[in-house]
């Protein structure tokens, strides 16, 4: 065990993994697992969100849950040396380590919620956590949501973020080529519509870091598609018109799951 993850159970929010993980695969016989890969800005966030609506599954992202360990969420009770190492990992667009994101997974993986079925937004990300992962749980299918990468450095640069919920909106508009992306605007400007929290620039969405971050995921998370392949649960998705392609992904997604 890392010295990270000893100190992170030792302070942290979570109990031992591994009694969720001792149980193994699905809580009830029809749970199905799906995973959204892609690069970071592609929408996953959005279509996972959208996902988890309509078909009452839990969304898990580990990015959303380590801005909420990074914002001090569980103040009093992670290690502020610790939440400090996450942040500069997170601010200069690296990836935390493995045990901090399987932790996360089992503890979202208890809420009730899940039983139904989860989304996993943003994991696995290395070959290591698809390894760990593999050991205990299934894959019902991999969604690949795909898009071009001068659109998603755009997207990503427009994209602002409700400090209060995490929810995303985005003010670039799109269209060029055959790529049509109207504005995700709040109602009320800077404001979210969803809990009035102010919205801001993602600490991580800027040029520097979303440098480091396409980088982390060319080197350690593409090769990943590779495994998903062979295990033959990939299908592509490609995005032209951002939140307007969703109802098209609703409908492939289904029959991969047996909806
Ligand atoms: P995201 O919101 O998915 O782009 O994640 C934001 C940041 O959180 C990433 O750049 C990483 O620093 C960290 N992160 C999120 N998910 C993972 C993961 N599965 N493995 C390692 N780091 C992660």
């Amino acid at each position: 065990m890392s010295k990270t993850f000893k100190a992170f159970r030792a302070l942290s929010l979570v109990s031992s993994p591994s009694a969720t993980f001792a149980s193994g695969g699905r809580v009830t016989p029809n749970q199905k697992f799906l995973v959204l890969f892609g690069a970071p800005g592609v929408g996953k966030g959005t279509y996972a969100g959208l996902l988890a609506k309509d078909l009452q599954f839990n969304k898990i992202s580990t990015g959303d849950e380590i801005r909420k360990i990074i914002k001090g969420g569980e103040v009093g009770r992670m290690d502020p040396a610790l939440v400090a190492e996450v942040k500069k990992i997170v601010n200069e667009g690296r990836l935390v380590s493995d045990d901090i994101v399987l932790n996360i997974l089992a503890e979202k993986l208890k809420e009730p919620a899940s039983q139904k079925g989860v989304i996993l937004d943003g994991f696995p990300r290395t070959l290591s956590q698809l390894a760990k992962y593999d050991e205990q749980f299934p894959v019902d299918a991999v969604v690949n949501v795909e898009l071009r990468g001068d659109i998603l450095l755009e997207k990503l640069l427009g994209r602002r973020t409700c400090i209060g919920c995490g929810n995303s909106y985005n003010v670039c508009n799109i269209n060029k080529d055959e790529y049509q992306m109207e504005p995700l605007l709040p109602k009320k400007e800077g404001t979210c519509d969803k809990c009035g929290g102010k919205l801001v620039i993602r600490d991580d969405d800027t040029e520097a870091v979303i440098t480091s971050r396409m980088r982390e995921y060319d080197e350690k998370t593409l090769p990943l598609l590779n495994e998903y392949k062979k295990k033959g649960v990939l299908m592509n998705f490609e995005v032209k018109k951002g939140v307007k392609d969703y109802p098209k992904l609703l409908e492939q997604i289904k029959p991969k799951l047996g909806l």
